[in-house]
């Protein structure tokens, strides 16, 4: 099976990693540029994408993320990671830099103080089976897409997964639930692009 990364510079590594394991796919972590150039697929972790990206600047990462990225690396961002994977982010703190790699604009902690976090039903295009449980913690949307981004899922009239080519993200975190529908799909794209 080809090996998954999971970005460990912060966030929920652990989880991602058992969720990656439960598919049956070979998941390790990457935290230095060498470790990324052995991984066929990416996935970044929920946590604090402003500490995520300061230590992807300090790591030496951000700038080898970026050119993966861009080659075409599968990559899979879940709710910080989807802040990392966005173009751009509204009103970003200040210097908090993204990797980048899907055309849309991300709202952090869009969901506002009364549903810091929450849980719902979410119905994902191509995920079959029923609606995933999405947790959401201070979870960002996607305010809006370019052409080439296609929307898989709504929350409350808000985008909240999205797929451009090999990038994937959502705003609401499945490695914390027992449903791996979405990993699965994750390791389905990295077999595709191999
Ligand atoms: N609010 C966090 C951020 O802006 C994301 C929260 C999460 O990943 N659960 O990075």
């Amino acid at each position: 099976a080809p090996v998954i990364g999971v970005l460990a510079l912060q966030g929920d590594v652990r989880e991602h990693l058992a969720a990656l394991a439960a598919t049956g796919a070979e998941a390790r972590t990457v935290r230095r540029p060498e470790e990324l150039g052995s991984v066929a697929g990416l996935v970044i972790p929920g946590g604090e994408s402003t500490t995520m990206s300061k230590l992807a600047a300090l790591f030496g990462l951000l700038e080898p993320l970026r050119a993966r990225v861009r080659d075409g690396l599968p990559v899979y961002g879940t709710c910080a990671g989807m802040i990392m994977l966005a173009d751009k982010i509204l009103d970003p703190r200040s210097g908090q830099e993204t990797i980048g790699g899907i055309d849309m604009i991300v709202r952090r902690n869009a969901f506002g103080r009364q549903n810091e976090s929450f849980e719902a039903a979410v119905a994902v295009a191509g995920v079959d089976g029923g609606p995933v449980e999405g947790v959401f913690i201070r979870a960002p949307w996607v305010e809006s897409v370019g052409a080439e981004v296609e929307v898989l899922a709504e929350h409350g009239g808000h985008v909240v997964a999205v797929r451009q080519g090999n990038a994937l993200a959502t705003s609401f975190h499945p490695e914390l639930t027992g449903d791996h529908r979405l990993h699965r799909l994750f390791g389905e794209m990295v077999r595709d692009s191999g």
